[in-house]
């Protein structure tokens, strides 16, 4: 069946409900509001059980936020719960931090937190892992959570920590001041709330890092508040269940409004986690699959598709209708263009000796503040020639890189310099294209030291791999490691043909 989507247009990831809390206070509203008449518009959002049947009939599927979103019936809300619950328990993933008490599948029920876990001790495995997993994939995420866990089993320990450990067990991960968060949200909790997590959505919300998305989740999971976490994947599901068109930017409080409907007021946790579950695994951006959906009665998108289709509709038609149509796509704003050289600087004892990387740190604000980079300068004006670039770098590097590091000592001998490569790093707001040469320079103990005072990091060529670097500075990295290896295997290459000259 032709459900899934054109992909013509870039389609960013639906934004977080920043308002989702007065979404929720609407959607409380909402259950304590007797019953509804068929048609009856409350809080701006109308009630029309007529279009949740998903079953092809006839009439305008779509909705939005300027005609009114479709509330789901009493019927479809019980639907829905009672399919898609049943699906979780039968085949959620199995993750470290959570917990299905229900779950059907063998040996799984509790294993990953424990179902004896202390409720607080759950809400800080919950925290931990929503907040990670806001920047990347679960796959990913389990390695760095486990890593977490490892090192900051408590909040306790966690509030302990400083900025530097925590960002170097996050670099990699990205948005590094959700990291930073983290650890601010985790000595408020310590030092100003006795060191245990409030139990509801709106207590959460004061703590420093925690939004609307991340205290409905730790609510409802950790401490089973009927709260409705809307991340991008509940946009995604809700927006197609009731053909919801409109920018996602703007609907934030109706999408709030309509997965607070849906809640399973006995197992709110459940049903939050298993509702992003179905966005992340089923009702997927694109190429949803829409067959094997528990709730596939329920989608007016795809009623939408199948009314279309009983009708003679041909699939493949530009215009034809297609599940992916919700939510609406939204245009990705342009990124500022920026262009830096880097130099990644090593210091060997003697030549052909194992050296060690010079980093500095950045900032203490900004973009990437407090985290290690090799030795970056901007280019501005468009000249990016080698020439320009290397006179630039040997500015800087000679004034110190911006520390108290003065000088370099006149006996650091130039062993190497040729460029690498170049790398484009993308940001959320800027596209970085990196210049990245490499310089090889022979000093003593005694020079390293000098600069140690000052600030200057030397990591050994075996520690680089396990340093916590940001990705910019990995990609560059790379860049030299792949460059060094071309060079030894040029080497032995040249070396072998001489062998068979002779
Ligand atoms: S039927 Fe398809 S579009 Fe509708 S909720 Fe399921 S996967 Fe998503």
């Amino acid at each position: 069946m032709p459900i899934a989507g054109k992909p013509t247009r870039a389609r960013t990831s639906a934004p977080k409900a920043k308002t989702a809390a007065a979404g929720i206070a609407v959607a409380d509203r909402l259950r304590a509001s007797p019953p509804r008449r068929r048609g009856e518009r409350i809080c701006g959002i109308r009630s029309e059980a007529s279009a949740s049947g998903g079953d092809g009939a006839a009439g305008d599927w779509r909705a939005s936020a300027g005609d009114g979103a479709p509330a789901f019936s009493e019927e479809d809300r019980a639907q829905v719960r009672a399919s898609l619950l049943s699906w979780y328990d039968g085949c959620h993933r199995q993750l470290p931090w959570r917990r299905n008490l229900h779950s059907k599948l063998e040996g799984t029920r509790g294993e990953a937190a424990s179902a004896d876990l202390d409720p607080q001790a759950f809400a800080y495995m919950v925290w931990v892992s929503e907040v990670m997993l806001q920047q990347t994939q679960v796959v990913n995420v389990v390695k760095y959570f486990k890593r977490w866990m490892e090192k900051w089993p408590t909040l306790e320990a966690l509030a302990a920590a400083s900025l530097e450990e925590v960002n170097e067990l996050w670099a990699g991960l990205g948005y590094y001041r959700r990291a930073a968060f983290l650890l601010k949200g985790a000595k408020h909790l310590v030092d100003e709330l006795g060191g245990a997590f409030p139990e509801t959505a709106n207590e959460l919300k004061r703590i420093p890092g925690i939004g609307p998305y991340t205290s409905a989740a730790v609510a409802s999971i950790a401490f089973g508040e009927c709260a409705a976490a809307v991340d991008g994947n509940v946009i995604r599901v809700v927006s197609r269940l009731r053909a919801l068109s409109g920018d996602p930017k703007k609907l934030t409080a109706t999408h709030a409004v309509l997965a607070g409907e849906l809640l399973d007021k006995q197992r709110p946790g459940d049903f939050n986690q298993a509702m992003m579950e179905l966005g992340a695994t089923i009702c997927k951006p694109t190429n949803p699959l829409c067959d094997s959906c528990p709730v596939s009665a329920q989608c007016s998108a795809l009623a939408r598709v199948r009314s279309h289709l009983a009708g003679g509709g041909r699939p493949d038609k530009p215009n034809a209708p297609r599940v992916t149509d919700f939510p609406s796509a939204t245009e990705k704003l342009a990124k500022r263009e920026e262009v830096v050289a880097m130099c990644v600087l090593k210091m060997v004892p003697r030549e052909g000796q194992r050296g060690r990387y010079m980093l500095l740190k950045r900032p203490a604000s900004g973009l990437l503040a407090g985290l290690w980079e090799f030795p970056t300068i901007p280019i501005e004006g468009g000249d990016t020639t080698c020439t320009h670039r290397q006179s630039k770098m040997d500015e800087y590097l000679q004034a110190g890189c911006g520390t108290p590091l003065g000088k370099p000592p006149k006996k650091l001998k130039v062993l190497r310099r040729h460029d690498v490569g170049t790398a484009v790093h993308l940001f959320s707001h800027i596209r970085m294209t990196m210049h990245v040469e490499m310089l090889v320079v022979e000093g003593g103990q005694e020079a390293a030291e000098a600069a140690e005072k000052a600030g200057v990091r030397w990591v050994a060529e075996g520690e680089m791999g396990s340093f916590g670097l940001t990705t910019m500075v990995r990609k560059a990295f790379k860049l030299a490691e792949d460059r060094k290896r071309e060079g030894t295997d040029m080497m032995q290459y040249l070396k072998g043909n001489k062998r068979q000259a002779r």
